[in-house]
């Protein structure tokens, strides 16, 4: 027999969940919340009643998309009332430090950027960013002592169990725990995860795939990698490495890649790789900020290097997609804006996945721009907060 306590438990269990997920992803409808939590419309209609009474959630007057298929009017979203306290998100690039500071709703409060030389040690780095961090909370008016927590972006892929980073561009970070260090510096849980998941869960969040429950994130960028999000959630994998399709290998014989094997999909798609077969051709030096723009003003060279480029991920994809069956591709990064990257990709979908897999998905650019990492990092530390 249930008892009334062990009910009265199970719904403390799922109001909890319902936070996490309206603190991780904003606000949302109570069907996208069912489909989040795996509860039932019903059970998640009646905890949502409990939880406008205690308080903690409120309905927004912003409305979602349309039910699928019905008529009348969107329904309305339900969002965490504002709570107290901030969290921070730390993105670690290539060449930048970003840092912003926000309210537990996600409100970025305060934000800024520097430049990163990639050698300079990650422990200086790191220095810097919680240098940065306090800098944003004194802009915010936030008080030390109301930190939370820290989201984290670093641009490698992190061990889940050891925290380090395994691999990378830059050579003064290998082996470090970049989550630990900062906490040593900041004095408040740091949650890290990698470029590509943190970009996934900000589009998620805030952008492109907002109320989509299965969608793949491809940033690409000075490296290539994937964020899965299945069934609303970031798909992680067993040890924090799910969706390295940079490494997936696309010629038998090509140029060596710093993970050591050869024809790796980055070793031909990545923004350093792409800009050096162009530049050949160009007077003048090109960078990716000059290259979107050939691509926009349609220079027949650019079109055909990122088209071609767009194929070899797309055919990465394809495989992904026959798998996963996902209603959307975002494509991200600082390339993932270019028309013609998207268009390759969209043909190889076409071509290599099976027809209705490919059907079902779209393929559409990212919303975030370069504040992707920073904002996913944000969603991080809030989801974190809310779960402990
Ligand atoms: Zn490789």
């Amino acid at each position: 027999m249930v008892t009334t306590g062990a009910l009265e438990r199970l719904r403390e269990t799922n109001r909890r969940a319902i936070t996490g997920l309206l603190a991780g992803e904003g606000p949302m409808s109570r069907a996208d919340l069912a489909r989040g939590t795996g509860l039932s419309r019903t059970t998640i209609s009646s905890l949502v009643t409990d939880l406008i009474g205690t308080g903690d959630v409120v309905e927004t007057a912003d409305r979602g998309r349309p039910h699928k298929g019905g008529s009348g009017r969107p329904p309305h979203l339900v969002a965490l009332s504002t709570p107290l306290g901030a969290v921070a998100g730390v993105d670690i690039g290539h060449g930048h430090l970003r840092v912003a500071v926000a309210d537990r709703s996600g409100r970025v409060l305060a934000e800024d950027t520097d430049s990163l030389d990639v050698d300079e040690h990650g422990v200086d780095a790191l220095d810097r960013a919680a240098r940065m961090v306090r800098a944003g909370l004194a802009a915010a008016g936030v008080e030390r002592a109301d930190l939370r927590a820290v989201g984290m972006c670093v641009p490698a892929p992190l061990d889940r169990r050891s925290a380090r980073i395994r691999t990378g561009i830059m050579p003064g970070w290998r082996h470090l725990s970049p989550g630990d260090e900062l906490h040593r510096r900041l004095d408040v849980p740091v949650f890290a995860d990698n470029d590509a998941n943190l970009g996934a869960l900000a589009e998620l969040s805030h952008g492109a795939a907002r109320g989509i429950a299965d969608v793949l994130y491809v940033k690409v960028a000075s490296g290539l990698g994937a964020g899965i999000v299945l069934g609303g959630r970031l798909h992680r994998g067993a040890t924090g490495i799910a969706g390295e399709i940079g490494h997936v290998q696309v010629g038998e014989d090509g140029q060596v890649c710093r993970c050591g094997n050869r024809g790796c999909l980055e070793t031909e798609a990545s923004a350093p790789r792409l800009l050096a077969v162009l530049q050949p051709a160009y007077d003048e030096q090109l960078s990716v900020r000059s290259v979107l723009a050939l691509d926009a003003a349609g220079d027949a060279g650019v079109r055909r290097v990122l088209s071609d480029a767009g194929r070899s991920v797309g055919r990465a994809l394809a495989d992904l997609c026959n798998s996963l069956n996902p209603e959307a591709i975002v494509l991200g990064g600082s390339l993932g804006t270019s028309p013609s990257l998207a268009t390759g990709v969209r043909a190889a979908v076409d071509r290599y996945a099976q027809p209705d897999t490919a059907a079902a998905v779209r393929v559409v650019a990212g919303e975030l721009g370069a504040r992707a990492e920073v904002l996913g990092a944000v969603s991080l530390a809030i989801a974190r907060v809310a779960a402990s």
